[in-house]
């Protein structure tokens, strides 16, 4: 059923099996899994998340590699809601472990927000994460090519940008390691630091021996037509001719509700889960490109597959078996 402000309330006494928070590829998967083993399951999704941004999905087996992750963001939303899954817009603030149950608070609405507290067994933390991009100050020119063809993953796109001419947008000296991975798709690279960090010496030299240019100014605007990239301009009136490109600026992990849980086990930003998606939590799973591990469309689906499996088989042998009764 599809939850709003106006119905919500007929499910505040719900303790559902697992609430699934974010409804993302990976989120999505475990809901429609989830319902189909005939548990009550709860997804939250905030909107605007990473794989709506995804213009083009490039390398899923079967599907047409320019299908936009919106389209199956809708499928799947819609595939789960079918089979039984609720599904709530919303943004999960907090989840506190009360013992046997999770507490969920959720805002609802952006303006004259409610919050809402549900109940669950099990969280299944799908939240991802969403890519830092260059701070301009007219946002709509950078829009108008992130996730077309100024590309935030070497895995997705890289092959996209083959042999093209190339800017990569690094913040830190350790993003600016990025070129030496990118020039297997491209050696024409030149690395822009939108005037972010300082370069040291050592690094310069390595950029100069393989020929990729440095430029420190900060960007003004991008160039081209119909989300093509055709330039990029700087502050100081120069412009780097470029037809592609790659942000390498570190990302905002959607983790914070989760840091008030005791024992859970992270690597840096991401959480640490075993072959089942567990994680040091005996009843929080986590997913896709919150866990560590690559950040792909079908890892964070095949995540969702196994983490709703070991919740299933966890809640089916703490079961009583059905019997044939008159
Ligand atoms: P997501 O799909 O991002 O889902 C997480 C969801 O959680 C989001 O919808 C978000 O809104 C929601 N959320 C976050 N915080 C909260 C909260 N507190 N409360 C409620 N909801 C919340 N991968 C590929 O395999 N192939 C590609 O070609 C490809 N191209 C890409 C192109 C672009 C431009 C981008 C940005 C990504 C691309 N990716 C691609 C990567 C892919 O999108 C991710 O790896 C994938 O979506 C990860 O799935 P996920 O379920 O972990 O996260
Ligand atoms: P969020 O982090 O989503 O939300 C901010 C706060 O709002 C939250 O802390 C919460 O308190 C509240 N909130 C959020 N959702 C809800 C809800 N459902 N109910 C109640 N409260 C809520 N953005 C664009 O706008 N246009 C683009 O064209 C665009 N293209 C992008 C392309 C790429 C490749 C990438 C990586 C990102 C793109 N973005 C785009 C995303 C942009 O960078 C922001 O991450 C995104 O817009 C975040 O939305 P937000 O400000 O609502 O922040
Ligand atoms: P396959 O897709 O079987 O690919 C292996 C290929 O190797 C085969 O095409 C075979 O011909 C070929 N091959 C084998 N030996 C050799 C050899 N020596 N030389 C050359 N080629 C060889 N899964 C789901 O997720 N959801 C479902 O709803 C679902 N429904 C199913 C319904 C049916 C009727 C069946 C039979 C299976 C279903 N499955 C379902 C399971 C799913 O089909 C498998 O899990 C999946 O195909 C496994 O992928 P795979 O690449 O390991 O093997």
């Amino acid at each position: 059923m599809k939850l709003s402000s106006k119905n919500l309330n007929e499910r505040l006494e719900t303790v559902y099996d697992a609430i699934v928070v974010g409804g993302g590829m990976g989120g999505l998967s475990a809901a429609i899994y989830l319902a189909r083993y005939g548990l009550k399951c709860l997804v939250i999704e905030k909107g605007k998340g990473r794989s709506l941004w995804m213009q083009d999905l490039r390398n899923y087996v079967g599907l047409d590699p320019h299908t936009p992750g919106r389209d199956i963001l809708n499928h799947a939303t819609k595939t789960s809601l079918d089979w039984g899954a609720d599904h709530l817009r919303g943004y999960v603030e907090e989840v506190t472990d009360e013992g046997e149950t999770f507490a969920v608070k959720v805002k609802v609405g952006k303006k004259d927000s409610i919050y809402p507290i549900f109940r669950s067994k099990y969280v299944v933390a799908a939240s991802g994460i969403i890519d830092h991009l260059p701070q301009l100050e007219d946002m709509q020119n950078v829009y108008d090519y992130a996730g077309y063809t100024l590309h935030v993953c070497m895995i997705c796109d890289g092959f996209d940008m083959w042999d093209q001419k190339a800017v990569l947008i690094a913040n830190t000296e350790g993003q600016i390691g990025a070129a030496f991975v990118l020039n297997w798709f491209t050696p024409y690279i030149s690395v822009l630091t939108h005037g972010l960090c300082s370069v040291s010496d050592a690094m310069k030299q390595k950029l100069a021996d393989h020929g990729y240019p440095l430029y420190e100014a900060p960007i003004a605007k991008f160039h081209g037509e119909n989300h093509k990239l055709s330039g990029v301009e700087l502050t100081d009136g120069t412009i780097v001719e470029a037809t592609t490109g790659l942000v390498g600026m570190g990302s905002i992990y959607h983790n914070q509700y989760l840091k008030g849980i005791e024992g859970l086990e992270w690597d840096g930003q991401s959480l640490v889960t075993n072959d089942m998606c567990k994680t040091s939590h005996d009843r929080i799973f986590a997913l896709g490109d919150l866990k560590k591990g690559l950040n792909q469309v079908s890892i964070a689906v095949a995540d969702g597959t196994l983490a709703a499996t070991q919740i299933w088989r966890n809640i089916r042998r703490a079961s009583e078996p059905r019997k044939w009764e008159e």
